[in-house]
Order: C-alpha cells, then sequence, then structure tokens
C-alpha cells in the first residue's frame, strides 16, 4: 500500500496533466473547468460518477449540484460525510447541454479515473450509473438495472475492490420512486466497508493501468500558451 504522501502527490501530478487535457476537442472547447475527482485520498470508499454538470463546471468539484446535495443525504444516512470518501467521474469535463458522454470521450478519459482508482486504493468502489457500471466492469452489455445492489469483487487493473454498483443520485431526482431503492442500496454500505480487504494480486502479476511519471508529467507549456498557476485550492482537497 502506497503512503499517503506518495498518494497525494501522484494525486497532484495527474490533477496538474489534466487541466490542460485536450484529448476531446469539442469537450475542451466548451468546459469551464476539468473537473477532477476529490475528497480524501486515503479514502476505504470510493465513489464514481458520470460527468460534471452546469454546476460542477462552474465550480471545478464533482457534485456540488442537485445529485451531490442527495449524495450528502445519503452518505449522512450511513454516517458518513464527504470527507471520508473519494469521488471521481468516467469523465472530466462537462458534456455540452449534459449530453451522454461519448464512447470516444470515455475511452480517452478512461486513463484518469483507473488512475485515480490506482492511486486511492480504495476497498470499495461505488459505481454511479450505467456510465461507470459498464466501464468498470469492462461489460457495456449489462446495466445498472440488473446490477445495482450486488456487490463483486473485481480486478481493476492492478488492484482488487468489491465493486458496488447503485443507481446515479440524479435516477432519484427524476423518479422520486427511484429514492426509496438508492436508500436501502446505500444501507448496505458499512457492511461491505467492513468485510475484509479483498486480497490484492501479487506484484509480479500486476501491471499499472497507466505507465507512471513519464506520461503524468505535465507536458511543457506551448510557446504562445503562459505557463500554469500556482495549484488550485482543489489541491487542498486531497
Ligand atoms: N453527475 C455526475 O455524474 N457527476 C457529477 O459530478 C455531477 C453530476
Amino acid at each position: 500500500m502506497a503512503s499517503a504522501e506518495t498518494r497525494r502527490e501522484g494525486l497532484k501530478a495527474l490533477w496538474r496533466q489534466a487541466q490542460d487535457c485536450t484529448r476531446c476537442a469539442e469537450l475542451a472547447a466548451t468546459r469551464q473547468s476539468v473537473v477532477f475527482g476529490a475528497g480524501n485520498a486515503d479514502a476505504d470508499l470510493m465513489f464514481i460518477g458520470e460527468a460534471p454538470g452546469a454546476n460542477e463546471d462552474k465550480q471545478g468539484l464533482p457534485f456540488v449540484g442537485q445529485a451531490g446535495r442527495l449524495l450528502d443525504t445519503l452518505l449522512e444516512g450511513i454516517g458518513l460525510a464527504r470527507g471520508d470518501v473519494f469521488i471521481a467521474n468516467v469523465l472530466n469535463c462537462r458534456p455540452p447541454g449534459n449530453r451522454d458522454p461519448l464512447p470516444a470521450e470515455i475511452d480517452a478519459c478512461q486513463e484518469y479515473t483507473f488512475r485515480q482508482l490506482e492511486l486511492i486504493e480504495p476497498r470499495v468502489v461505488c459505481t454511479l450509473g450505467n456510465f461507470a457500471t459498464k466501464l468498470l466492469r469492462a461489460d457495456p452489455a449489462t446495466g445498472i438495472t440488473k446490477l445495482h445492489g450486488r456487490e463483486e469483487v473485481c480486478r481493476i487493473g492492478p488492484r482488487t475492490v468489491r465493486l458496488y454498483p447503485i443507481y446515479h443520485p440524479a435516477a432519484a431526482l427524476y423518479t422520486p420512486s427511484m429514492r426509496a431503492v438508492l436508500e436501502e442500496d446505500f444501507a448496505r454500505i458499512p457492511e461491505l466497508l467492513a468485510l475484509p480487504a479483498p486480497e490484492q494480486p501479487a506484484r509480479e502479476e500486476v501491471e499499472p493501468v497507466v505507465p507512471e511519471p513519464e506520461v503524468l508529467a505535465p507536458e511543457p507549456p506551448a510557446p504562445d500558451r503562459p505557463a500554469r498557476p500556482a495549484p488550485d485550492p482543489q489541491l487542498g482537497l486531497f
């Protein structure tokens, strides 16, 4: 297990790299911010949502709109707060008009999602909705309706985690009857966190999902682009 300091340094390097990302030309041209994951870098529980919406894009933080407020309430219901968990998304940038993420965008951004997971080393990963569930299970054919509330031990890159798909909180905003299902699924999270940590693959068996430092080193600024300003306050959130 990496030290807390190593983890934080890795997250900062990845955060810096993400700030200049232009892999998705449309998203890079229309975003106000790159919404990287935020929360406790030592969290045992990590949530992975879909993509930032308008509020997240404006504030540069994940889940700060209505769906985020519901997520906070659900966390409170199981005795947790945001500071106890780490929250990331399948996409770091807002799709214009809140359209669904495109397959090419998910492909382009997955390095950030998997690398955050690799750095946080959570025991339980809760995928919120279809996009995160399909990406992390690498099974585009099986959706959240079938999988929600059922945990499975899953190898994701170099880590073995308990994967726990649940509905996206936004689903309960659109369909109020979903709220009870979401609460019921949430109620099982403490039980999953209390289980022994899943056994990790032997070191020689694993290859990092993303090659380390060289790929993650921030690119030098282009001649006509100013150097990046001093680190963002978000860095204090890791
Ligand atoms: N929905 C998401 O999936 N992610 C956010 O950050 C906000 C809303």
